[in-house]
């Protein structure tokens, strides 16, 4: 099949001969930029959307030298993206815009003179000190081919930004490799050479009545070059949605793609991260990452012109990027970002390494460029990490943004002479008046003084504890404000904002049954200490030394609630025969937190596959996991989904007692897989 494109004779553009070009910068050529002004009457006379398409089958010519090993980065992948759009007959509904290589003061209004001599250099080496300078870069192959691909793909939006901004077409497509956002200022990186998109962005701003810019990223990647490039500019927003992994997924740099990454000086707040905390997303998690963030901020910022760096790596079968994102997400995506800038909008392909799905999203976007509406999307329902995440965001991006409010408080925001009261340590005071008042209970006193500094009137316990034949551990989450938050800030309407505590329900039905409790409240942590279950779990283990194995009860329960399941399971390996021995059921209701595990040794995992219930919502990411026997027993509840876990206690109170009554009568624990039939 010949894939050329047809020449573009009588566009407002002059063609270069792409060999002809000089090597260095200062080049006498010039790339003829026309007054914006004159040829914009042209939309007027538009009845359609006009969309443009960028391909040149050269740029297939850069490659990979060690043929016998397959790179993802394949040249078949923009010829069978360009193969499906054309057997759809969408191509014929295009209008061609003809690549060119980009000029050397074009590359440099965002790279370094050294970085183009450097890649200009590589026409000229040979295999070997290809691959050795290839080696010496964080994930680049080179070829004699490469320097030429490499200007022909980032020429290529260059043109494709000029057609729309120019009104020769409305929107468009880049089909072009080697990608562009991971390339730094001064050098190549994973699998990109220059950065296509921001020196298209440049050259707009440079040439044109472009002010503002709106760069999405899409691909499952941060786009560490293009983040960097802008990072001072308060006329560009760089807003990039991404695997992330606290860092640990490429390009693993944790404080730059991170949502705490949000610019410099002028800039605050023009660069987004949305940081995916797991591989896994789906639609649902990006349209609600659309409608919370990118949307109202796009709005606010309203740019002059809306490029994407359109990956295709987070899409459904990415072999790398492992999310889920259909077709139709991308189309829905491509469809929000058509609303702003008059339209002007431009995708350029960045990653993506499944070839079927690569050219299903792209001709899915292509087709919603032409004018078609994306395909119906199901309901949309945000999975857990993904609305913790869209929430810090938030938090932090609320500052620069009105559509975000309301603005987050931060400590370092209060007044001169304000005094600030930490509200769990009011909580905390208020709870031990509480529990003795109403329950007799007692602060347990801890002896240690790191202990005693941390969790100092967070375990209580029944003062008769020694007379008690059954003890309940209960280690669980501080209780939950609900708050009435102003329109605008975040103080709160006291008179309509309440404490929840579900707590008190249990210790109501434990002293009820005439049994003991041993309760400890985990406090909540703003920024997770590293060693904070370390610390919880040495306080478990003092109440069970100091309280259980003095007193020396019959019958312990334990039950575990929120963050604090994961140190209940530190305590279990840590006294695992006395634990064995006393224990006679284990319930552990983790939230949305981690599952915890246990010790993999044969025996302690198997006591706890059969004494542990662990309850967990139907949408845990832990479903998609190898479920273990160290891992307890496992029950999926479809009504916790999304519940805070406060209100989960109160669902699963009834049957939790009535289970734990029956382990009680019948002296020994019940059959875990009837548990499993209850719920
Ligand atoms: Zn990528």
């Amino acid at each position: 099949m010949d894939m050329d494109i047809d020449g573009t004779d009588g566009k407002p553009y002059v063609l270069i001969e792409p060999r002809k070009l000089p090597i260095t910068k200062g080049s006498r050529n010039r790339v003829n930029y026309t007054n914006g002004e004159s040829s914009n009457s042209l939309l007027g006379t538009f009845l359609e959307p006009k969309t443009g398409i960028v391909y040149d089958k050269r740029m297939r010519y850069h490659g990979n030298l060690h043929e016998d090993e397959h790179h993802p980065e394949d040249p078949k992948r923009i010829t069978v993206i360009q193969e499906k759009i054309k057997d759809t007959g969408c191509l014929n509904r295009m209008v061609p815009i003809k690549a060119r290589e980009v000029l050397p003061e074009e590359a440099c209004l965002v790279h370094t003179e050294d970085h183009w001599d450097f890649v200009t250099k590589t026409a000229h080496m040979s295999d070997n000190e290809l691959i050795k300078n290839a080696d010496e870069y964080n994930s680049i192959y080179l070829n004699n081919e490469t320097a030429f691909c490499a200007r022909l793909s980032c020429g290529g939006v260059i043109e494709l930004c000029k057609a729309v901004v120019e009104g020769t077409v409305t929107n468009g497509f880049a089909n072009v490799r080697p990608p562009g956002h991971h390339a730094e200022l001064n050098e190549p990186m994973g699998f990109c050479i220059f950065n296509n998109v921001a020196v298209a962005a440049q050259c707009l701003r440079k040439h044109y009545n472009v002010e503002k810019v709106f760069i999405l990223d899409w691909d499952i990647h941060h786009g560490n070059g293009t983040q960097k490039a802008f990072y001072n500019d308060p006329n560009v927003v760089y807003c990039s949605i991404h695997r992330y992994e606290n860092g640990h997924f490429y390009p693993g740099d944790k404080a730059l793609a991170n949502y705490t990454a949000i610019g410099g000086g002028e800039a605050k707040g023009k660069t987004i991260n949305i940081p995916w905390p797991r591989a896994g997303m789906k639609d649902s998690d990006y349209i609600f990452a659309f409608n919370k963030v990118v949307m109202p901020i796009a709005y606010e910022f309203s740019p002059d012109i809306v490029i994407v760096s359109a990956g295709f790596d987070a899409a459904e079968g990415d072999p790398i990027g492992e999310n889920h994102v259909s077709p139709s997400g991308f189309g829905h995506m491509t469809h929000m970002l058509k609303t702003l800038a008059d339209g002007k909008l431009i995708l350029a392909l960045e990653g993506g390494y499944n070839l079927d799905s690569i050219s299903k999203s792209a001709l899915a976007c292509v087709k919603v460029l032409l004018g078609e509406p994306p395909s119906k999307l199901g309901p949309i329902k945000p999975n857990q990490d993904c609305m913790e995440t869209i929430h810090q965001v938030i938090r932090t991006q609320s500052k620069y943004w009105n559509c975000l409010a309301p603005v987050y408080y931060a400590t370092e925001d209060r007044l001169p002479g304000q005094l600030l009261v930490d509200m769990a340590e009011m909580l905390k005071m208020y709870r031990t008046r509480n529990l003795y008042s109403k329950y007799k209970l007692i602060p347990v006193p801890l002896s240690d003084g790191k202990l005693g500094q941390r969790f100092t009137n967070l375990a209580c316990c029944s003062g008769d504890l020694f007379r008690k034949e059954v003890v309940f551990f209960f280690v669980h989450d501080m209780a939950d404000f609900r708050a009435d938050t102003r329109a605008t800030s975040n103080s709160i309407n006291v008179s309509n904002s309440y404490m929840i505590d579900t707590v008190y329900l249990y210790i109501e039905t434990i002293l009820g049954n005439e049994h003991g409790i041993i309760d400890v409240d985990v406090p909540p942590v703003v920024n997770q200490p590293k060693n904070e279950n370390q610390d919880l779990k040495d306080l478990l283990i003092f109440l069970w030394d100091n309280l259980i194995e003095a007193t020396n009860p019959k019958k312990v329960i334990l039950i575990g609630a929120g963050r604090g399941c994961r140190s209940l399971a530190g305590l279990i390996n840590e006294r695992d025969y006395s634990i064995m021995e006393k224990v006679v059921c284990t319930i552990m209701i983790p939230g949305p937190n981690e599952v915890p595990s246990v010790s993999k040794r044969t025996d302690l995992s198997t006591w706890y596959h059969n004494n542990a219930n662990v309850l967990l919502p139907a949408n845990h990411p832990f479903w998609d996991k190898k479920m273990k026997r160290e891992h307890g027993s496992c029950s999926k509840i479809e009504d916790l989904n999304n519940m805070p876990v406060q209100d989960m206690l109160v669902h699963l109170h009834n049957d939790m007692f009535s289970h734990i009554n029956q382990i009680l009568v019948n002296g020994g624990p019940a059959n875990s897989s009837n548990e499993e039939g209850n719920n």
